[in-house]
């Protein structure tokens, strides 16, 4: 769900796609990755379908952090995390 604020920002409420915790971010500002909704993993996850067509879905700051600490590990890039991504804290 989703509502719009005095500042014409998409304010979502919504479950990580990872942990399933609720949390409140920005629509277009939010880290995100795209999740094949045949098989409900990444795009660079497992197998897909020819074609198959991936819906982004948000992930929380909890969870980036978590990612990050493994590409950081791997030599993997780093998630970027945009100011204001995240708005259930200041
Ligand atoms: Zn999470």
């Amino acid at each position: 769900m989703s509502v719009f604020d005095s500042e014409g920002v998409e304010v979502c409420f919504g479950p990580c796609w990872s942990c399933r915790r609720a949390f409140t971010f920005d629509a277009e500002l939010v880290p995100s990755i795209p999740i094949d909704p045949m098989t409900n993993t990444p795009a660079d996850v497992g197998e897909h379908a020819p074609g198959a067509s991936f819906v982004r879905q948000p992930i929380c700051r909890d969870c980036v952090g978590r990612a990050n600490a493994n590409r950081a590990s791997a030599g993997r890039p780093l998630i970027d995390v945009l100011p204001n991504a995240y708005l259930d804290e200041p």
